[in-house]
This record gives C-alpha cells, sequence and structure tokens, in this order.
C-alpha cells in the first residue's frame, strides 16, 4: 500500500511539473513516505532525514530551496513531532490526506511558513487525485478498500489510517478498464482489509469482494487478479467459491493468522481461533485444491508462553505454507497490548523468530520444489539484476506469486517479453524463486 502511495504522490507532484529525481542531492523536494508498523520502521525516519541535511545545505547556499516532506503513517502517528526532532522537515502530511500536496507545496514556496496535513478524507482522496501516470507495467495496484475497524492490540493501523471504507465498485471498474488500456494485465486489490470490501455499485448496491472479482473478471484484457491483505474472519463462502470459478484469479492467498495460539489470538483481539483458520483453509482447499497460502505471523506477543508458540509452530507443520513474514513483536505507542505487564525478552523473540523461520522457509523450499522439471505460464515484468555470469535474465511471476527468473540470449531484446504470459519450464527451485527456461 505505501508502494501504491509513494506512485500516487508521484503522479500528484509531476501534475504540477515536478520530475522524479534518481538521488536526493540536488533535488527541489524530497518526499519520504513512512511506515510506523514496527519500531525499525518508524526510526528509519529520523537517520534519513539526517542524511538529507548536506543537501538542504547544500541547495540553499546556491540560493534554491529543497523542501522536504515527510509523508504516511509516521506523519500521522508522530505530528508536529517531527517538527521538533528535524528540523530539515517542511511538510507533514498524513496518509489519508497527501491528496493535498501540491497545496502545501505552494504554500511552503508562498508563505515560507511549514505545513501539516493530517485530516481523514479518504473517499475526498481518491476522488481528487490525477490519473495515473506510473510505468505500463503488466501489473498495476487498485486500492479498493482503506483503514480498519477490528483493532487488534498489537497494531497502529486503525488510528493511522482510519475508520475502514470502501471505494465505490463502479469506479474501481474505470480505474480497471483504463489499466488494461494502457497493455495492465494483473489487476491487484489492495485493502487493509481486503476481503472486508462492501463498496457501492452505480446503482447504490453493496458489492462483496466476491462480486468486484467477478466483474473485473469479465474484462477480457485482464488475465489474472489477485488480492491483499485478507483477513480470516472476512474470508466469505461466495469469496472462496471464486477461487473455484473464476479461473482469472490467481490460486495464491496471503490469510494473516498472527499466532497458532488460542490465548494469544484472544489477547490480540483477532476475534477468530485456530480452529476457525482451520475450517478456512479446508474449504478453500476443497474450492481451489492447488492453492498457495501465506501467513504473517508475530512472535514475542505480550504473556507468548512456550507451549503458545509450540502451538503456532503447530499450525504451520498442519496448514504448510508457500512463504511468510514473521516478525517479532514490536510495541506500538498508543496500542492497548505495548502497556501489557508481562512483555516477553528480546532474547527468547529472536530464538523463537530463528525457530519459526527455519520452519517456513523449509515448507517454502519444499513447496517450489514441486515444480521442478513443470511447465507454468509466467508472466515477465522486467529484467532480473545482472547475475555472476552477465547472462541477460527476465523475472517473473508464477501464479503462485513466485519469482521466476529465465536466460535469456545476451542479444536478445528482453522488453519483448515484458507484460507478456509465457510458458516456462521449471528446471530448479530456489528457497525464494524458480530458474526456468523459455517453453514453447
Ligand atoms: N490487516 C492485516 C491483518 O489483519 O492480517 C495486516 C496488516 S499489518 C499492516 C501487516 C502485518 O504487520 C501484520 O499482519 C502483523 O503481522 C505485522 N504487525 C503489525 N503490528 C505489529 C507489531 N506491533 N509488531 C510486530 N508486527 C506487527
Ligand atoms: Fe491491524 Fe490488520 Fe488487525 Fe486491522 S485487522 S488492526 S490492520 S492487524
Amino acid at each position: 500500500m505505501n508502494v501504491f502511495d509513494s506512485d500516487r504522490m508521484e503522479d500528484l507532484m509531476t501534475a504540477i511539473g515536478y520530475e522524479t529525481s534518481e538521488t536526493p542531492e540536488g533535488a527541489d523536494m524530497v518526499i519520504i513516505n513512512t511506515c510506523h508498523i514496527r519500531e525499525k520502521a518508524s526510526e528509519k525516519l529520523f537517520s534519513d532525514l539526517g542524511r538529507l541535511r548536506p543537501f538542504k545545505d547544500e541547495k540553499k547556499e546556491q540560493g534554491s530551496q529543497m523542501i522536504v516532506a515527510v509523508a504516511g503513517c509516521v506523519a500521522q502517528a508522530e505530528g508536529e513531532e517531527i517538527f521538533r526532532r528535524s528540523n530539515v522537515v517542511d511538510i507533514i502530511v498524513g496518509p489519508e490526506s497527501y491528496q493535498t500536496l501540491p497545496d502545501l507545496v505552494g504554500k511552503v514556496l508562498r508563505d515560507k511558513k511549514k505545513q501539516i496535513n493530517l485530516e481523514f478524507t479518504p473517499n475526498n482522496k481518491f476522488d481528487v487525485l490525477p490519473e495515473s501516470k506510473a510505468g505500463t507495467g503488466a501489473s498495476a495496484f487498485v486500492t479498493v478498500q482503506e483503514g480498519c475497524d477490528k483493532f487488534c492490540t498489537f497494531c497502529v493501523v486503525p488510528y493511522t489510517r482510519g475508520a475502514e471504507y470502501s471505494r465505490e465498485s463502479h469506479k474501481i471498474y474505470e480505474d480497471a478498464l483504463k489499466l488494461v488500456e494502457r497493455g495492465v494485465k494483473e489487476i491487484y486489490f489492495l485493502g487493509q482489509n481486503v476481503n472486508a470490501y462492501h463498496g457501492l455499485n452505480e446503482k447504490g448496491e453493496v458489492q462483496d469482494l466476491a462480486k468486484l472479482v467477478r466483474k473485473i473478471a469479465e474484462i477480457p484484457q485482464v488475465e489474472r487478479i489477485r488480492y491483499t491483505t485478507s483477513h480470516p474472519r472476512d474470508m466469505t463462502p461466495d469469496l472462496i467459491q471464486a477461487h473455484k470459478e473464476v479461473s482469472k484469479l490467481m490460486p495464491f492467498l496471503h490469510l494473516p493468522i498472527q499466532s497458532g495460539s488460542n490465548n494469544i489470538l484472544k489477547a490480540m483481539n483477532r476475534k477468530h481461533t485456530r480452529q476457525d483458520y482451520f475450517k478456512v483453509i479446508e474449504d478453500l482447499r476443497k474450492s481451489s485444491p492447488d492453492i498457495g497460502l501465506s501467513s504473517d505471523f508475530i512472535v514475542g506477543f505480550p504473556g507468548e508462553t512456550d507451549q503458545d508458540f509450540e502451538d503456532t509452530l503447530d499450525l504451520v507443520r498442519k496448514v504448510g505454507f508457500t512463504q511468510c513474514y514473521s516478525f517479532k513483536y514490536s510495541p506500538r505507542p498508543g496500542t492497548p497490548a505495548a502497556d501489557a505487564k508481562i512483555q516477553v525478552p528480546e532474547s527468547i523473540k529472536d530464538e523463537r523468530l530463528k525457530i519459526l523461520q527455519t520452519l517456513l522457509s523449509q515448507q517454502q523450499t519444499e513447496f517450489n520444489q514441486k515444480f521442478e522439471g513443470i511447465v507454468m505460464p509466467v508472466m515477465f515484468e522486467r529484467e532480473a539484476p545482472k547475475n555472476k555470469t552477465a547472462n541477460k535474465q527476465l523475472w517473473g511471476k508464477s501464479p503462485w506469486l513466485q519469482s521466476v527468473i529465465v536466460n535469456i540470449s545476451n542479444d536478445e531484446d528482453a522488453e519483448k517479453y515484458f507484460g507478456q504470459i509465457t510458458n516456462v519450464k521449471i528446471l530448479k527451485a530456489r528457497p525464494s524463486s524458480l530458474v526456468g527456461e523459455l517453453h514453447n
């Protein structure tokens, strides 16, 4: 979602004459889009601001100005405090108000005053954002839902992104039509709780995510549909059925559970149990037997015992995931869990994270190995970074969201493959990617 927001900020600034720069040196403006989800992500902001200081000073010496804007969830959470901690900053703008950036820049230049806007105006945001100019890639993110009302006790999202709301379905359809005109073949729906989507159509009727998926699948040029991030509580029977009936819906789902222990799930206010999760997985696998599953896990949540952690490992073994994200619990100021008395020591969090990640990476390798010798359709998006043998390589995505790398001859034009879905025979599975050859 931050990648999506950064692209939209780029659209806003290019619309008023700015161009993107590869480096902050000499730039007229720098926007730092921030994440507040864990402490490390937030702290990065202040070291980045420190690094901007010499560039800003240099610009001033040249009689010019570098405007520095801090956007995103750290801006929302820290507000004016950012001005106090760093005098490099000219603008603070929240994730639901960045559509006002051009206006704020105008005010900084005209009034020579720092600007802050942390309003929650999500609907208005999508109405005023300019049409995206970003790239002509094969895959495009489309935000369908933002915000969250679930208030998991560890999470800042409901405070930084505000209440849950869904965009109107016909506007999303129009976005998709414009994207396919530009060559996009994969529509990737985005939302903090994307499967809680409940937008209105042009007749004022509520549409859920399953209906939206079916509607977008009617567009002939759309070849792949994905959605993220889902909540186990919002996996409706119709959405599960869509995985069977809509062939364009990719056989992959990111469905975070966070912990395998019912005690911890309760303390997290997730409002689902491990049994509920197993049932959803069972139904999904009945509907789409080859579906690949991914999840998020937090280890060391306050009060997590050895047995709770064992329950997480047990759940991972029972489900079998294809790729996952796992984190040490990071206390976030203002969230209920941060005040819990029994915090887990860092050394135990480290130990548990290592054990969990070893198991998850074993599962990912085993999943990838199943594809050796198999031919699969891969959507190529770009060239892979040059490897040691200096071969030209294409980078693409499998239906299960694995990275697939294919060698082509150095004389070949890589670009002709971009945006194409091409059959690839998988030769070798690596822990986090597949290596293959074009199979015509
Ligand atoms: N809405 C999604 C859900 O409910 O699963 C998750 C969105 S959150 C932006 C992404 C992930 O960050 C979460 O699934 C969780 O694993 C992790 N996360 C959130 N708060 C955290 C915290 N305080 N410490 C560690 N990880 C955290
Ligand atoms: Fe955060 Fe997701 Fe829980 Fe909402 S549902 S509070 S975004 S973890």
